[in-house]
């Protein structure tokens, strides 16, 4: 776990302030669910990679519970249980921070944050477009360069694996090999589950699959020609690159056949966002349609995406990105004498009500070094309070970067400096 200095906390917030935007833009509305949950409710439908990765403890009044690892699992119980009489759909949107003990390396810390967007109710390909094209929107509107979505769709494996009879406990096994691009280990483990040569041959065919067109689709529905459960998740993953190519997708995409995600949810579509400087995923998602249902609620299927926030924090310093947003212009009020403190404080507060960001020289300095220590630190004004202007209602008012100073009346003195910023 890191502490975040001021500026790589500004630029969290910053990010964090974006996906919100993003959020009231598409009608996504916030909610915040507790940090620590049931240890069973985190656990339930996680993976066992993620499971074994978690905080756990009891409280002091005995729970066994956990700090989340996800957003995913406090959102379903919401729907499950409070929400569960809202009309459909319904759009959430939640954010703050998030602790798996992953082992550290670039990108991976054991506290992280991310921004959360659900969509719940729709079964409907539309829905999953609507997700893809909001974190297409979040990641352009955020100002990165040349991200590109991975797609896949755990259907065709899953369609692949129910139809051979393999249990959802080997196909989740089999799942996180090929999550972590374990494509030995993945076949064995097929092999193992006594399935047949076809089965093992179509799955070795769709790992070697990926590619930027549509026709990887042909490619797919090949292979797997045999399996119609299969065939109908590529029915859906293919009006949903339609719906994306017709809703004016900004960027590229993959498909990969083989491509699987660590969550044992998901149900349909899944994505990841990357960009080329970095080899981790800054953002992903997917469709849950049995979600709800395991935590008591009736079926309601849902789609959702998950940015992270440090990762793209990280990969806008590589770019060398700044992330743009409304500073105020810095003032430093300074009194001669102490005994104007009292006013000075006044004038600071006039300041931040005309919309500046004003601070008190506070170190007891003279006036030559609170103006040198003002220059240092980025200041663009100083207000000097001297007893001469004071009792005429004047103040100094000093440009840095010009070095100029003028004598204002007090009262004019948010104008005055507004004045002195549109002349530049
Ligand atoms: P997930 O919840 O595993 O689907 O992850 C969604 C996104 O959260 C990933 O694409 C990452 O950007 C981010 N993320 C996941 N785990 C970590 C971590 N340990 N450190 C930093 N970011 C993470």
């Amino acid at each position: 776990m890191r502490d975040l200095l001021p500026e790589e906390a500004l630029r969290l917030r910053l990010i964090e302030e974006k996906a919100r935007e993003i959020a009231r833009l598409y009608g996504y509305e916030e909610v915040i669910t507790p940090l620590i949950e049931y240890y069973e409710l985190l656990a339930a439908k996680i993976g066992e990679e993620n499971r074994k990765r978690m905080y756990v403890f009891e409280d002091l009044g005995g729970r066994k519970v956990a700090l989340r690892p996800e957003f995913t699992a406090s959102i379903a119980r919401l729907i499950a249980t409070k929400m569960r009489m809202k009309p459909k759909p319904i759009r959430l949107f939640s954010t703050g921070s998030l602790y798996r003990y992953d082992e550290p390396q670039f990108g991976r810390y054991r506290e992280f944050w991310q921004a959360n967007f659900e969509l719940f109710g729709s079964e409907m390909p539309e829905a999953d477009a609507e997700i893809i094209l909001l974190t297409d929107d979040l990641f352009s509107k955020i100002g990165l360069k040349n991200y590109c979505f991975k797609i896949g769709h755990v259907g065709i494996l899953r369609g692949i694996f129910e139809e051979e009879g393999i249990g959802e406990e080997k196909q989740n096994g089999i799942m996180q090999l090929m999550d972590k691009k374990e494509w030995d280990e993945a076949l064995r483990f097929i092999k193992q589950s006594a399935t047949s040569q076809k089965c093992l041959d179509s799955i070795r065919g769709l790992i070697e699959i990926s590619g930027r067109s549509t026709s990887v689709l042909d490619e797919i529905r090949e292979v797997i020609e045999d399996y119609p459960r299969a065939i109908n998740a590529v029915e859906n993953l293919n009006e949903i690159i339609s719906l994306l190519k017709a809703g004016g997708l900004n960027t590229d995409f993959t498909v990969e056949a083989g491509f699987a995600r660590g969550l044992e949810y998901y149900t349909g579509l899944i994505f990841e966002v990357y960009v080329s400087e970095m080899d981790i995923a800054l953002g992903g998602g997917g469709r849950y349609d049995k979600l709800v249902e395991l935590f008591g609620g009736e079926r309601i299927p849902g789609v959702g995406m998950a940015a992270g926030i440090d990762r793209i924090s990280l990969a806008l310093e590589k770019q060398g990105v700044e992330l743009q947003y409304e500073k105020p212009e810095r003032i430093i009020v300074i009194p001669i004498e102490r005994s104007m403190l009292g006013e000075a404080f006044r004038v600071a507060s006039a300041l931040r009500e005309g919309g500046f960001s004003a601070e008190i020289e506070s170190m007891g300095r003279s006036i030559a070094r609170a103006l040198s220590d003002a220059d240092r630190r980025g200041i663009s004004f100083a207000v000097i309070l001297g007893p001469k202007e004071m009792r005429e209602g004047m103040v100094a008012l000093r440009c840095m970067a010009k070095r100029k100073q003028v004598t204002v009346k007090m009262d004019e003195l948010s104008d005055k400096i507004r004045e002195l910023i549109s002349e530049d």
